[in-house]
């Protein structure tokens, strides 16, 4: 749809849709999302965020958690924690990038503290920050986006972006999927936070993530970046949708009959997994944790252990079947290429945060899983949401001037 189509559309409301106008208009509302309208919101932005589920339990952090790179600035642990992924995704990481998601994850997770997020205490008393739980985590970023004054449409998927003469992105169009309506909303700016693309891959919370973003944004003409690197496979139990990779550093893989699978719990080990499921089934047994790592993984994420438990199975003693997900863009680092510090994309007026942009910056040619992605969606959430708030005010400036 064209400018003109658009105004026609806005001022005559022919389909009886609803019309919304506001400074920045976020599409999705996962913790990139919620962060680019709390963001926004704090720069005095109007921010309307629309999701085609409901912001808080949508998308794949909400049900699932994340493991979170939150590594303090003390001594030589972030150099490590940045020496590692720019190791295993080809040296192809940018470093500045990783300072800052770094320290934004820092500074976001204090925030977090302050609003009272429960993190959980360690034998010492100190507060362990390194994971958050998806239900905990985006039921409060619900709570502080409507707190910071932004508007939610939930059940309201965005079907199209819409471009002035200039080609700048000017709104969006949608559907309310509980009543049927359309809707149209006018904005300043748009910020694209609609998760990955991995909907085939069965895998919790992905349900949601057909990749609408990255066709739309595409559709107005922006580019993309690091696809080729968006065939990751999440590994996880065969009767789970809990593909947790994470804890699978502990783990020993077998074959039936019990014969431990050579070179499969290496760092390589995704490879031998991956040909020997051709072949035959594949077991794993979390056998290399020891009682301390055990109690740590509990606390950790409990989910990961939700499936186990319902059907008795003990992964530290017990065999149990695994299986590889195709994860796409949500697990591998590709989406909306970003020019600039503010999570640009190459189209005026469009940002991108969270999974629906590219990761290579951080992760290069290696998945984002793990604790990067989480880093990632409230970091360039939090930019993005900046980015637009001030191109968004700009623009009405500018509208104003021209009325
Ligand atoms: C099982 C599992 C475990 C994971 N564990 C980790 C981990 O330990 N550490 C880690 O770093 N990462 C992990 N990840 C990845 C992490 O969950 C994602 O990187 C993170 O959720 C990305 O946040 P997001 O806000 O970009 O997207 P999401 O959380 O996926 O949210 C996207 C939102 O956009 C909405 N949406 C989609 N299309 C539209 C549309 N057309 N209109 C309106 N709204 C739309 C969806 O409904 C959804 O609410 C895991 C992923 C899975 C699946």
């Amino acid at each position: 749809m064209g400018a003109r189509d658009f105004e026609r559309q806005l001022l005559s409301g022919a389909d009886g849709g609803t019309r919304h106008e506001a400074d920045v208009l976020v599409i999705g509302g996962g913790p990139a999302g919620a962060w680019a309208a709390v963001s926004a919101a704090a720069r005095g932005a109007r921010v309307l965020l629309a999701d085609k589920g409901f912001c808080g339990t949508s998308g794949a952090t909400a049900p699932s958690g994340t493991g979170l790179w939150h590594v303090p600035a003390e001594g030589t642990a972030r150099e490590e924690a940045k020496a590692s992924r720019f190791a295993m995704g080809g040296q192809l990481a940018e470093h500045a990038w990783m300072d800052r998601v770094l320290e934004q994850t820092w500074t976001n997770v204090e925030t977090l503290k302050e609003w009272g997020y429960p993190f959980p205490v360690d034998d010492q008393g100190a507060l362990r920050c390194t994971s958050l739980q998806g239900p905990e985590y985006m039921r409060l970023m619900r709570k502080r986006v409507k707190a910071a004054g932004a508007r939610i449409l939930d059940h309201s998927p965005v079907l199209e972006l819409l471009v002035d003469e200039h080609g700048t992105v000017c709104g969006a169009t949608g559907v309310n999927r509980q009543t049927g309506e359309s809707w149209v909303a006018r904005a300043g700016a748009v910020v694209i936070a609609t998760g990955g693309c991995a909907f085939l891959s069965r895998a919790l919370g992905c349900n949601v993530l057909t990749g609408d973003g990255q066709l739309m944004a595409a559709e107005v003409g922006a580019a993309l970046s690091g696809m080729e690197f968006s065939n990751a496979y999440g590994l996880g139990p065969a009767f789970s949708s809990v593909t947790k990779s994470l804890f699978y550093n502990w783990a020993t893989f077998y074959t039936a009959d019990g014969v431990a699978i050579e070179g499969a719990g290496s760092s390589k080990g995704r490879g031998v997994i991956a040909q020997t499921l051709q072949a035959q089934p594949v077991y794993a047994c979390l056998d290399r944790a020891d009682a301390q790592i055990r109690a740590w993984m509990r606390t950790a994420q409990p989910n990961f252990f939700v499936s186990f438990d319902r059907q008795g199975i003990d992964p530290f003693t017990q065999h149990f079947p695994v299986t590889l997900r195709l994860e796409g863009t949500v697990r591998g680092t590709g989406g909306l290429h970003l020019v600039d510090d503010s999570c640009a994309t190459t189209v005026a007026g469009l940002y991108a945060a969270g999974d629906a942009a590219t990761r290579e910056l951080i992760c290069g040619g290696f998945t984002g899983g793990g604790s990067h992605n989480a880093a990632w969606a409230l970091s360039s959430g939090f930019w993005a949401g900046a980015g637009a708030a001030d191109f968004g005010r700009d623009a009405r400036a500018r509208s104003q001037r021209a009325a």
